[in-house]
């Protein structure tokens, strides 16, 4: 940020700034963590915290991490925001999740740093401000799965158990997790500030956010659109990520969606095991709402929710700005659609493009839907041989040699074909009955080793000389459930 004020290292690496704290009052409140009785370390992001420029030494400060100690500079606020949850408005904000801060790595990148479960704020509601140990451990899981993946996301510095019990079906051990984003910026922020009506604040909003994350569009001659174009085209990309490896986030709602681009606040989220684009894994997504297939038209949907509250700074008559919007809005299915072509033709071994790969692409798609091939095993067996061994279904060997004709009107040969689809197409993803292995021995025996063997082999997770068949097996059975994770 341009305007930022001079930055004084403080111990253990920390630089912090707070230009969020900065934007009109309406934004945040300023609330402290409330102490937990017994902070304990459980997991501790060594290579991250090193990447941030933070020491190593902090991983023995679990009472920082569980916000009864502050970080010297620290000045801890919850954000306001809004959101639509299952299509229905409401004014929500930081109910269990306070900012510390930005904290400026070596990089010169500015990274929240927020506590998750770190007790109750004035957005609280009936909530208790506090989260449990399990659904914690699965974000520090599934974010750092992500990160491997290459996929923009948050991430997780700690977790630590705050000795206290935390109440929901049953009693659960209580924990606090550290995330790292680029922002908390959600589409609801900018939902919050339309709602309330003030048109500098909004604007504020919206040059602070264009500012910290695309401030190119600074340069348009129309930098309110510009910065919406520039939005649609990033979530574009991350949706089509998250397609290509069978991510399934559970929650899309306007206040679960990033302004930077990043994947943002796992609950519910699951990776598909057979293909099906109806997968659902959320025990309370009854409708199928943000089934796989329907994530990238949610996307679209949520956008439009952002078009809307950013119409106002479009242009100054509102049924032009609306037309402006929509053109914008347009734009992302051919956006997406271009990037899920392209990823698609690399987990094939494509190098060029035919008129014919989408039928080819989808005829393949048909036939895993049709039989329930494992998504990640299927696009990981065709990798590594130009033999037909996965089926001796006749729909299957026809596609086959359909698509080794197409390989064969590219000049590269088969060693590098495969080698381009190795790295396109993941080995190891966060198998949920592997998940909730590693969740169960932490939660009920203390037991942190399988995690750490879990996150050892989805660190890597194109490298398919790893050796762990027991990590790439899906359960047999297809009815996995995940409950939000509060
Ligand atoms: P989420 O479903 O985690 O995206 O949260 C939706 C909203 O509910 C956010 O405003 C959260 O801050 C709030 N929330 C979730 N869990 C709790 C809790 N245990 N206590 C207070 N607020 C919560
Ligand atoms: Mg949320």
């Amino acid at each position: 940020m341009p305007d930022s004020t001079p930055l004084s290292p403080s111990p253990a690496g920390w630089r912090w700034d707070h230009s969020y704290s900065k934007l009109p009052a309406a934004f945040h409140t300023r609330v402290d963590p409330t102490s937990v009785r017994e902070p304990k370390m459980v997991i501790f992001n060594e290579a991250l915290a090193k990447s941030l420029g933070l020491e190593a030494e902090l991983r023995e400060n679990a009472a920082l991490f569980a916000g009864n100690e502050l970080a010297p500079g620290a000045q801890p606020l919850a954000q306001a925001y809004a959101g639509h949850q299952y299509a229905n408005f409401t004014m929500l904000g930081d109910g269990r999740a306070i900012l510390l801060g930005e904290h400026i790595a070596p990089s010169g990148e500015r990274f929240d740093i927020q506590l998750k479960g770190s007790g109750p704020t004035q957005f609280s509601r009936r909530g208790d401000g506090r989260a449990a140990l399990g659904p914690m451990l699965r974000e520090y899981i599934i974010s750092e799965a992500m990160h491997a993946l290459g996929i923009p996301t948050t991430r997780s510095l700690a977790v630590v158990t705050t000795g206290e019990t935390v109440y929901r079906e049953r009693g659960l051990p209580g924990a606090v997790l550290t995330r790292i984003a680029a922002s908390h910026i959600r589409v609801g922020t900018f939902e919050y500030a339309a709602a309330r009506n003030e048109k500098p604040a909004l604007q504020a909003l919206a040059d602070y956010t264009l500012q910290r994350h695309y401030p190119e569009a600074a340069n348009s001659e129309t930098p309110y659109l510009a910065f919406l174009e520039a939005v649609i085209e990033r979530q574009a990309k991350l949706i089509a990520q998250w397609q290509l490896i069978g991510f399934i986030h559970g929650v899309m709602n306007t206040d679960n969606m990033a302004l930077s681009g990043e994947t943002i606040d796992y609950g519910p989220c699951a990776f598909m095991d057979a293909f099906d684009p109806r997968t659902v894994f959320s025990s309370i997504d009854r409708h199928g709402r943000y089934a796989y297939g329907q994530q990238p038209h949610i996307a679209q949907w949520n956008l439009a929710r952002l078009a809307e509250a950013l119409l106002p700074l479009l242009h100054d008559d509102e049924a032009k700005a609306i037309e402006i919007a929509n053109e914008a809005l347009h734009s992302f299915e051919p956006r997406f659609k271009h990037y899920w072509l392209a990823g698609m033709r690399s987990k094939l071994g494509l190098f060029t493009e035919e008129n014919y790969d989408p039928a080819l692409i989808g005829s393949l798609l048909d036939w895993m839907q049709q039989t329930k091939a494992d998504f990640t095993n299927t696009f990981r067996d065709l990798s590594s041989t130009s033999s037909a061994t996965l089926s001796d279904d006749p729909a299957y060997l026809d596609w086959h040699q359909r698509w080794q004709s197409r390989l064969s009107r590219q000049p590269q040969p088969w060693n590098e074909v495969s080698e381009h689809m190795q790295r396109h197409n993941p080995a190891f993803i966060p198998r949920n009955h592997k998940v909730e292995e590693a969740l169960a021995a932490a939660s009920e025996k203390n037991d942190l080793s399988v995690m750490h063997q879990l996150l050892a082999v989805l660190a890597r997770p194109y490298d398919h000389s790893q050796d762990h068949p027991e990590y790439a097996q899906p359960l047999s059975s297809g009815s996995y459930r995940t409950f939000c994770g509060t």
